[in-house]
């Protein structure tokens, strides 16, 4: 089957005063028409550069230095800024974390709504404003007409991120790159927005890249995951593999911090001991080893590579505990072959 999107180890590196620094490195994943991926990982790890490579949104110091990022064919590292900008915001879209940082504070929702409908649609501002009107129902905001003439700063975050949604889908795009979409929303509000973006997903066939810290907001939502550690994946797999058979000591850890339903919202950080190590001062060998309960002599010196655990290449790690028990395992004919 055809993918919509191949991204293929991928290096993002950032220049700084003191020379360059790699923010992700070797990331690759596919992804088909209408699949979601999850990417998941602490803050640091490299997942929001990831969708920031993808979107050409680096900023003047990043750029993708290795790798390609294949969109219907084409190489989004490497075509035009003006091609770039022809597919951003039109066949591929990106919803943030706080709505007030993309939605400009002094215009209002319409007018914000019906200026990239009209860019992008081709359409006239009647018809622009009635599409704008009909996109703000479908994600279910109340009193739709009324809110065009609103300003953000009167709406909810919960409706800030649901015109955000709106004009995000309002184009149509091909893939949504949704990054936190609803870790500032309470409970029941991110509930709404997930059931909101599957109903659209499923509606338009609408491929999703949905970049979260937590792993229980993926795990309902997503065909497949990848987890991101220190700027590298370190396990992929399908979601139900990740969850019932997980093999790097980090997803473990992951999954083991996912909270119950009926634990508070400050409890649901993720808590796995120690903390991400800076771009800057990579530790040698595995990246994960100065938090990993398993490290041994060898993964201190080298770095594991990311190896595929099954016949279909689905389920892929990067840890070499995981490669070892899976090389025993495949000698005693237990795991495929
Ligand atoms: Fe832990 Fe070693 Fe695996 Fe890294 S390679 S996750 S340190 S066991
Ligand atoms: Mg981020």
């Amino acid at each position: 089957e055809e993918y919509l999107l191949k991204v293929d180890k991928v290096q993002t590196v950032f220049k700084t005063g003191k020379g360059e620094i790699t923010s992700v490195e070797e990331v690759s994943f596919q992804l088909k028409p209408g699949q979601t991926i999850g990417i998941v990982g602490e803050s640091g790890c490299g997942k929001s550069v990831t969708s920031l490579s993808i979107m050409r949104l680096l900023g003047k110091h990043g750029y993708v230095k290795n790798g390609s990022i294949l969109f219907n064919g084409k190489d989004l590292a490497k075509i035009s800024e003006a091609e770039m900008r022809e597919i951003r915001g039109n066949e591929i879209s990106m919803i943030f974390q706080e709505p007030m940082t993309s939605l400009n504070p002094v215009f209002t929702i319409g007018n914000q709504m019906m200026e990239g409908i009209r860019l992008h649609m081709k359409l006239g501002k009647k018809e622009a404003r009635n599409y704008a009107i009909e996109m703000l129902n479908s994600v279910g905001i109340p009193r739709s007409e009324a809110i065009m003439n609103e300003f953000p700063h009167a709406l909810s975050g919960g409706m800030r991120q649901r015109v955000m949604i709106a004009m995000a889908l309002s184009c149509r795009p091909r893939l949504l790159i949704a990054d936190e979409p609803t870790t500032a929303l309470d409970v029941t509000i991110q509930a709404q927005i997930l059931e909101l973006m599957k109903k659209l997903r499923s509606q338009s066939n609408t491929a999703i890249i949905l970049i979260t810290h937590d792993l229980g907001v993926v795990a309902e939502m997503v065909d497949k995951i990848i987890v991101m550690y220190a700027g590298q994946v370190v396990e992929e797999a399908d979601v139900f593999t990740l969850f019932d058979n997980p093999k790097h000591p980090y997803t473990k850890g992951l999954i083991g911090s996912i909270p119950h339903i009926e634990t508070h919202q400050e409890d649901r950080l993720i808590s796995i001991p120690g903390a991400v190590p800076s771009l800057q001062n990579m530790p040698t060998g595995c990246r994960f080893h100065t938090r990993c309960e398993f490290a041994t002599e060898r993964c201190l010196q080298e770095q594991p590579n990311l190896i595929q655990l099954d016949e279909t290449g689905e389920h892929k790690v990067r840890c070499w505990l995981a490669e070892e028990e899976a090389y025993v395992s495949r000698e005693n004919k237990e795991v495929f072959v």
